[in-house]
């Protein structure tokens, strides 16, 4: 039997190298409520991601609810069926009626037309998310939110490090979301983070986050616990000195699948739009009905080779019975969303996957496509660089 190969696997670095982070845990008995690790967290991922004001949490869930709770966002808010549930559950969770607008079929992220042509008098925001950390048409969102006075808030858990003309994707909207859950490419085990435009709501956020506390007497709203511990944020301090090497292994990666399945009928990959960087969160491929097996064909053969590919987004959010029964999300509302969930097969991609693992995901794909024998020029690319303590 080979070797399990998982769509995804968190980024560990060697276990010695976070020994000296818990000892000054132990030491100084300051397990979680904003310490030292914290502190430095939000200062080192303010400067890495480059925005201004950070506010980490315990999970990206927790973080998309008390985002919106600071935005005080009621009535409708539009947001995208192609995505992970916590998007709209986030948006149940705060008693707001999710309404679900199509997908733009090169970006998979909302299409901006889509989202205009959704408003009602109830509409209070936007919830778009940057799928496969692809960034969204902000500029056409924005524009949109405008004019209609509209809040905007970015679950970004897939664009950590995404950059679009040299600017943080991070920056744009009110707020943006960050996931750190073990399966996204920068870790802290479960974690998330909200990120805003000023230090006020930075401020507010903050007491939210901790019960509402704003000093040791003064409550000022019904907060949650949503503060992330001294463990998580050291993890994330010793993540933060490899995310780079991450990267890197992750974009060979994908390069490496690039050059397989170039000109593989049927077989669509995601294009990046121009000025915008691309952080390979995932691998997501199109299977349509050029290609010889139907997507769950393929991935059934996959997971007879022990290969976990997995199809993110299937079922749509839209098609979970808590939500199937609103009026936005009839597949005659999302045609283009409904075809590509259909479609879509994310790809292992994780920085401990070797090209011999690799070439197994490759050689599985091809062989259903009927060109197997274009493999064989793979085995000769270069010797994978192990990812190694900084
Ligand atoms: C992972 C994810 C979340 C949830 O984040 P958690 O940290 O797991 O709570 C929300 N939205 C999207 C798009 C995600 O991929």
């Amino acid at each position: 039997m080979d070797k399990l190969i998982p769509v995804t696997q968190p980024f560990l670095p060697p276990l010695e190298a976070f020994l000296p982070y818990l000892e000054q845990i132990w030491e100084s008995k300051q397990v979680t409520n904003g310490g030292p690790f914290h502190t430095q967290l939000e200062a080192a991922l303010c400067d890495y991601l480059g925005v201004e004001y950070l506010s980490l949490f315990s999970n990206g869930t927790l973080a998309l609810i008390t985002a919106l709770q600071a935005m005080k966002v009621t009535g409708e808010v539009i947001t995208t069926p192609f995505s992970f549930v916590a998007t709209t559950h986030a948006l149940h969770w705060n008693g707001i009626r999710p309404v679900f607008a199509d997908i733009d079929p090169v970006s998979l992220n909302l299409d901006p037309q889509k989202i205009e042509a959704a408003i009602t008098p109830q509409t209070t925001a936007i919830l778009p998310v940057h799928v496969y950390g692809n960034p969204c048409e902000v500029e056409a969102i924005e524009r949109i939110a405008d004019i209609y006075g509209l809040r905007v808030l970015y679950d970004a858990a897939h664009a950590f490090g995404v950059r679009k003309n040299g600017q943080s994707v991070l920056n744009f909207g009110d707020m943006s979301v960050l996931s750190f859950h073990g399966t996204k490419i920068f870790n802290t085990f479960e974690g998330g983070a909200i990120i805003c435009r000023d230090a006020k709501t930075k401020r507010h956020i903050d007491h939210l986050k901790n019960f509402g506390f704003a000093d040791e007497v003064t409550v000022v709203r019904p907060g949650i616990n949503a503060k992330m511990n001294e463990v998580q944020s050291a993890f994330g301090m010793l993540q933060l000195q490899y995310v780079d090497q991450i990267a890197l292994a992750r974009a060979q990666i994908a390069d490496r699948y690039r050059s397989a399945f170039r000109g593989v009928e049927g077989l669509l990959m995601h294009e990046v739009p121009a000025h915008s960087t691309r952080n390979n969160s995932y691998f997501p491929v199109r299977i349509t009905d050029d290609f010889p097996v139907t997507r769950d064909e393929l991935y059934d053969r996959l997971r007879t080779a022990s290969i976990l590919a997995r199809r993110y987004f299937y079922p749509l959010i839209s098609e979970f019975p808590s939500y199937r029964g609103l009026p936005s999300a009839g597949a005659a509302n999302l045609p283009i969303a409904t075809e590509i969930s259909r479609q879509i097969l994310c790809l292992p991609i994780y920085p401990a996957l070797d090209i011999q693992s690799q070439q197994r995901v490759i050689d599985v794909v091809l062989a259903a496509s009927g060109v197997a024998q274009a493999s064989a020029a793979l085995t000769q690319t270069a010797e994978f660089p192990p990812v190694e303590a900084v």
